[in-house]
């Protein structure tokens, strides 16, 4: 099965992904903890990508779709995944279904987290992430068990640097220009559901096992 997480920065995107990787046994592909990866590594890329990322900026495409196809295109891919942030404008979505269509392939489901902006700025202020494992948590709406710990792997949360309220606005205005195109261009596919994420953590992932099911 291969799913696409589709919705504006914050809109539990992340939070979903990884409860559906672990429900169906496939990995959990983020473009932005690989990004986070290389920033936290030092590497060219790293260096490269953060300094878009601090603007609250989209990556360059070419950058972005080649990290994204050497994912994919590993072992534990082969029977899916789930794409976290990935594609994020609509060349980026077209490199991906060429991709596929050579392989006879294709994306199974896109699934939109539908959360109005009005919500994205309270939950981005209380976000705190891991960079070890990628789990994110929200000290109000989901605290982890110890304070500033993730419970999945003891690492210290942090408030990512893109987080801060001036970034975030500039990430929901590149959201609304670049990616929310994307829902139409699924959307023509047939292959697109919404679900309102405006609701708890665990009813939102009911509405999305109703849609890819049990
Ligand atoms: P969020 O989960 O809050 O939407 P991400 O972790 O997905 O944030 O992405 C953080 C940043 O990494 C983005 O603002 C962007 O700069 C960069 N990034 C991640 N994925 C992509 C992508 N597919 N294309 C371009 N830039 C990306
Ligand atoms: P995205 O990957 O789309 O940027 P995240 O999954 O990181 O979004 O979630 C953004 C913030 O909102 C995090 O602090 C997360 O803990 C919190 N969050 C996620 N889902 C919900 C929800 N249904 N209700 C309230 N807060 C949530
Ligand atoms: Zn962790």
């Amino acid at each position: 099965m291969k799913i696409i997480m589709l919705g504006a920065p914050g809109a539990g995107k992340g939070t979903q992904a990884i409860m559906i990787a672990d429900k169906y046994g496939i990995p959990h592909v983020s473009t932005g903890d690989m990004f986070r990866a290389n920033i936290k590594n030092n590497t060219p890329l790293g260096v490269e990508a953060k300094k878009y990322m601090d603007q609250g900026q989209l990556v360059p495409d070419e950058l972005t779709v080649k990290i994204l196809l050497d994912r994919v295109a590993k072992d534990d891919c082969k029977n899916g995944y789930v794409l976290d942030g990935f594609p994020r404008t609509i060349p980026q979505a077209e490199v991906l279904e060429k991709a596929l269509k050579e392989l006879n392939d294709g994306i199974d489901f896109a699934i939109d987290v539908d959360v109005p902006d009005e919500n994205i700025i309270n939950r981005m202020g209380g976000r705190r992430a891991c960079l070890k494992c990628g789990n994110t948590y929200h000290v109000e709406f989901v605290p982890p068990k110890k304070e500033g710990i993730c419970d999945n792997c003891g690492e210290a949360l942090v408030l990512r640097d893109d987080d801060k309220p001036e970034t975030v606005k500039k990430r929901l205005d590149v959201y609304h220009q670049q990616t929310q195109p994307l829902i139409d261009f699924y959307n023509e596919r047939g292959l697109l559901k919404s679900v309102d994420g405006t609701k708890p953590m665990n009813e939102v992932f009911d509405s999305i096992i109703a849609i890819l099911g049990e």
